[in-house]
């Protein structure tokens, strides 16, 4: 079972393995650099040998990264497009050099200019980063968002076109966050509704796509397109969605990361995991 959370990187990448694997994750998601912040100074040899040679990295079976918020692909007319081809481009050499297989993207806001340039817009950011780093290994995992603003990626349909448009598919995949389907109008409360939405996820865009879960639930109401994580347990949709994920065969293979609240010594981590192998048990 890959299961693990967002675990936080101060005092360099390499700490994240040790706060990781000292709460039992055998899974973890990082940001490779302030992600509140454009650009950061490369890492230097021994960082990224602590990380990669770590003695304790093997017990993590998966390690992902999110990439920085100010990156936005979906609209050219601001100065910030160029800073964001620039700034994701280096984030995905820094996922190369930690040997990090995905990197998670929110797809991009519109800022008004509609669903429908903001998806060209995507795709052509997209194929320009690609052909600019051909050699990656790491591919971007494009995340489900709760539709925000101008959030582009609120419904799957809107996922698969980028996918269907991108001229190099195969570089990408597809990150499901809980909270934010949730909040997009994906009713996972209901009997049965996970079920029905991963259906409709496989229907779309393809469970094929899917690279990884964020375990999150949902202080916003179903529908409200606001991102506000909660602890499972306390929010809104409740645990027989978590229960059924837990369990689902399809998606036993799929890393699942907390991005819920937390304190410094992450015991609401070690909580909510604990809470979600319990699931496992029948
Ligand atoms: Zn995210
Ligand atoms: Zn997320």
């Amino acid at each position: 079972m890959l299961l693990g959370s967002h675990i936080p990187t101060v005092g360099g990448v390499a700490k994240a393995i040790d706060r990781a694997t000292g709460i039992d994750c055998t899974a973890m998601q990082i940001f490779v650099k302030n992600n509140m912040q454009w650009f950061a100074n490369p890492f230097l040899e021994e960082e990224v040998k602590s990380f990669t040679q770590h003695p304790l990295r093997k017990k993590l079976g998966v390690v992902i990264a999110h990439a920085g918020y100010l990156i936005n692909l979906g609209t050219e007319n601001s100065e910030n497009h160029e800073k964001s081809l620039r700034s994701l481009g280096e984030e995905l050499l820094r996922c190369d050099q930690l040997d990090i297989p995905y990197l998670v993207l929110h797809p991009g806001s519109h800022l008004g200019a509609g669903v429908k340039n903001g998806i060209r817009c995507v795709v052509q950011s997209l194929n320009q980063i690609h052909a600019e780093h051909p050699k990656l290994n790491v591919r971007i995992a494009l995340e489900t968002t709760a539709g925000q603003g101008s959030c582009l990626g609120s419904r799957f349909e809107e996922l698969a076109e980028i996918l269907d448009r991108a001229k190099a598919p195969e570089r990408l995949r597809i990150c499901l966050d809980t909270a934010h389907v949730f909040a997009a109008g994906y009713d996972l409360s209901e009997q049965d509704g996970a079920e029905k939405v991963f259906k409709q996820f496989d229907n779309i865009i393809g469970l094929q796509q899917l690279c990884a879960l964020h375990i999150n639930e949902s202080k916003a109401a179903l529908g409200s397109r606001v991102d506000r994580h909660e602890n499972l347990g306390q929010g809104k949709i409740g645990l027989d969605a978590f229960r059924w994920i837990m369990r689902s065969r399809t998606l036993e293979k799929i890393p699942k990361i907390l991005e819920t609240p937390k304190a410094k010594d992450l015991a609401e981590d070690v909580a909510a995991m604990k809470l979600l192998r319990s699931f496992k048990k029948i």
